[in-house]
């Protein structure tokens, strides 16, 4: 039942209005254009951290200045005045292309290498923007129904940053956001072709040059083909489609200035070639491990915690108050606060010993201790020797209801036995907001009251 009616509201979105271009009118969708503006800013400055950008003005002024030649015609219906547009290019060789809700847009070198025009790379960049436009991230969130903001943050946080909770914190070398909810069904993908047909008509480009990149993805195949195409699938006759678009639009005032895009490829041969994710994630992680990022801090002698207590203020979603010398380390879960010599890395695993944790998980089910009881599920898939041996008791936290459940585990980093105390309470949009403090057992009695002044501390604004 559910299939037949996104059906024909897909066949609705598509009507042919009279001019012979076709209308595309934005999916429903429960969220505001800030919220997408939110989501799009926070997966963005996680997406700048893990993926290797490329930082080579020949390259990156010449995707900028595509990307504000298609925002600088984007049709009154679908204009958004709190969107904040920005094209990064990335340096590796998959050709890919993800937007997030909101405006910002990352373009693979391999992508640029793999066109054949400067319409090809136009075409890719017209279809995401058209996602972004048509707010196709959030849309499909709201039809996921329980999926509201808490969620979606939470999701794409873990997403992005493919974190582990609990006291292992395995940092995830994956950039896997196309699972959270930017890949898309063929419907909206139908919905971005046709937008972006139009929108490379507006700004000069033969909306034909999109359907060609599509099938030089598609001849690309191997291993660095099918991504694009597994988060954007063929609806099925796209090219057919989009050439019948093209037909009834006219491009206006055509850009025919090859010499920009060849000198781009010529430029680009004569840098080192660009590596694979994998292998740029492989260095990344190298450099988290030998670096002095937060996250790959030095296990060892851990300072007791200050009592002078510092704010910590993550988005709209929360507050909380943590002692003064413990950092928050940003590449973890949504934000983890350990201090000095509490944090390292054991067989490329990040390991927290001393710390709190705060993040937001999807909960499935509506029920806070059902949803605990996943969670803690989830939590014991990474940490092996996690075990609860008592049920978990009614806390507050932030003046709504909360379960506390004390977990026993034996770190990663020392052998030793640790206590965990796991927090958990919904947020308005049913998903679980989670807090994990973590102590060794010898040392966990001088830890409980900081606990418990941090969990005291919180304050949420969902
Ligand atoms: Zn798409």
């Amino acid at each position: 039942m559910k299939r037949s009616t996104l059906l024909s509201a897909a066949i609705l979105a598509l009507t042919v209005g009279l001019g012979g271009q076709t209308r595309v009118t934005p999916p429903d969708n429960n969220y505001t254009p800030a919220q997408d503006v939110e989501l799009g800013l926070q997966a963005a400055a996680e997406a700048r951290q893990q993926l290797p950008l490329l930082r080579d003005d020949g390259v990156t002024s010449y995707v900028e200045r595509l990307g504000q030649r298609l925002t600088a015609i984007i049709p009154p219906e679908l204009q958004h005045p709190e969107f904040r547009y920005s094209f990064e290019t990335v340096n590796v060789r998959e050709i890919n292309a993800f937007a997030l809700p909101g405006g910002p847009m990352f373009v693979n070198r391999g992508m640029i290498e793999a066109a054949n025009s400067e319409g090809e790379v136009v075409g890719v960049m017209a279809h995401e923007l058209s996602h972004v436009l048509l707010r196709h991230g959030t849309a499909q969130a709201s039809k996921a129904g329980k999926y509201q903001l808490g969620q979606v943050i939470g999701a794409i946080a873990g997403a992005v940053i493919g974190g582990r909770v609990g006291s292992v914190v395995a940092q995830g070398t994956q950039f896997g956001l196309g699972t959270a909810f930017m890949r898309f069904s063929r419907e909206y993908e139908k919905q971005a072709d046709i937008q972006g047909a139009q929108l490379m008509a507006r700004a000069g480009y033969d909306p034909r040059d999109m359907a060609s990149m599509f099938r030089t993805i598609e001849k690309q195949g191997g291993s660095s083909g099918p991504e694009w195409l597994s988060d954007h699938p063929n609806p099925g006759n796209r090219s057919e489609y989009i050439e019948k678009e093209a037909q009834s639009l006219r491009v206006s005032n055509p850009v025919n200035d090859r010499a920009d895009f060849d000198r781009v490829k010529t430029h680009l041969r004569s840098l080192p070639p660009a590596p694979s994710s994998q292998e740029a994630a492989r260095s990344q992680t190298r450099t988290r491990t030998e670096g002095s990022a937060p996250a790959t801090g030095t296990l060892g002698r851990v300072e007791a915690p200050s009592s002078r207590f510092r704010e910590y203020t993550e988005g709209n979603l929360f507050r909380i108050a943590v002692p003064g010398n413990w950092r928050e380390l940003p590449a973890s879960s949504v934000v983890t606060f350990a201090p000095q010599g509490a944090y390292g890395a054991v067989n490329g695993q990040s390991v927290v010993t001393h710390g709190v944790e705060v993040g937001v998980a999807r909960a499935v089910r509506d029920d806070l201790p059902v949803a605990t009881r996943d969670f803690i599920a989830d939590l014991s898939q990474s940490n092996r020797r996690l075990a609860q041996r008592a049920d978990p008791v009614n806390a507050i936290v932030s003046g709504r209801r909360a379960l506390q459940t004390r977990l026993e585990n034996v770190s990663d980093a020392t052998g030793e036995p640790e206590i965990i105390q796991l927090v958990t309470t919904r947020l308005r949009d049913g998903s679980l907001f989670y807090v994990i403090a973590i102590a060794p057992e010898r040392e966990y009695q001088s830890y409980e009251p900081v606990f418990l002044q941090v969990i005291r501390s919180i304050r949420l604004n969902d």
